[in-house]
């Protein structure tokens, strides 16, 4: 083999060094949040007091959000306890109140992603978890995988005494009736219809970025369709430069890879935060297709997307603390 000459070997190591981009990261103490409710929102014209129901929802998770942040938890730990009380609230798409599969049943999908040591955990396709959420943490802690579907993630949920409850727990008759209106209008394919995903991205005062996020997935799916919720780099993904959590047509998210491909713009285009996900979301998505919610190392939060609105809550140490559904 050839000894390379020192001088080229240093001119090579010079130019990847140079060509080597790190994160902007934050100031000591620096929080940022973003939680999403889903791209399925209700129509603008719906009755003021059920928008301001989920308005209300939205502000409790981000003040439980907001707190823990300023009290030094980890981002991690923070997404996991705001999407936990999401699953638990029936007016959104995910645990209590998911949405209903073509047979009427529900079908499960969540991930976690520690963009601090770059663990994935998942659950896809459960019909009996509580809260997939902290199923999808427990595979990422407890097993040597990334993603357990079905079944399986069933009888792994009964080892680490995560609770189960029956299929039907899941169901309320808004989602029933959600059903039977796109199974009516399936011919006319009503755009937008059935959508919504609950995620929570932050950064913590260590400089962690974490990112969760559960789904019942799109409202008359087939049997056995797994959405992009519980894919690492779909709907879910953290590293050192941002955290990101989409809602929206699934099938879009996976075939674009949205969530990886908007951290990878920043790590290897060098843009920002906004640049990338309005990109993505923007320019590769089609129209109604939905949005991300997304935070950087640098604690900014951001969130973006096509559709008519998407229900969200940004907040941050620097003061920011918002609630919005249709507003841009
Ligand atoms: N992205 C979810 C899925 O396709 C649904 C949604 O966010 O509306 O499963």
């Amino acid at each position: 083999m050839r000894i390379l000459p020192c001088s080229l070997v240093a001119v090579v190591l010079a130019t990847a060094c140079a060509t080597h981009r790190s994160p902007e990261t934050a100031a000591a103490g620096t929080w940022a949040i973003a939680i999403h409710g889903g791209a399925g929102t209700l129509g603008r014209d719906a009755p003021a007091a059920e928008l301001q129901a989920y308005r209300d929802a939205l502000q409790q998770v981000l003040e439980l959000g907001r707190a823990r942040l300023a009290n030094g938890d980890a981002a991690l730990d923070v997404c996991e306890a705001v999407v936990r009380l999401l699953e638990d609230d029936p007016k959104f798409n995910a645990g209590k109140g998911a949405a209903c599969n073509e047979a009427g049943g529900h079908e499960l999908d969540a991930a976690v992603m520690d963009g601090s040591t770059m663990g994935y955990g998942a659950v896809a396709g459960v019909r009996t978890v509580k809260n997939p959420v902290s199923l999808a943490r427990l595979v990422m802690e407890r097993t040597r995988h990334v993603l357990l579907m079905g079944d399986g993630a069933e009888r792994f949920a009964d080892t680490v005494a995560v609770e189960r409850v029956p299929n039907e727990w899941f169901t309320t008759p808004q989602r029933r009736a959600m059903l039977d209106e796109v199974l009516r209008e399936r011919a006319a394919a009503v755009p937008g219809a059935g959508k919504g995903t609950v995620g929570c991205v932050a950064l913590d005062q260590a400089g962690r970025l974490a990112a969760a996020t559960s789904t019942g997935g799109l409202t008359g799916k087939r049997y056995g369709r797994i959405g992009d919720s519980p894919i690492a780099g779909a709907g879910t993904y953290a590293n050192a430069w941002a955290a990101i959590s989409g809602t929206g047509t699934g099938e879009q998210f996976l075939r674009h890879t949205v969530a990886r491909t908007i951290a990878a713009r920043m790590e290897f285009a060098g843009e920002d935060l906004a640049t990338a996900a309005r990109a993505v979301v923007l320019h590769t998505l089609n129209p109604d297709d939905g949005g991300v919610v997304a935070v950087d190392a640098a604690g900014n939060a951001f969130a973006v997307y096509n559709s008519d609105g998407m229900y969200r809550a940004l907040a941050d140490s620097r003061g920011r603390h918002e609630v919005a559904i249709f507003e841009r």
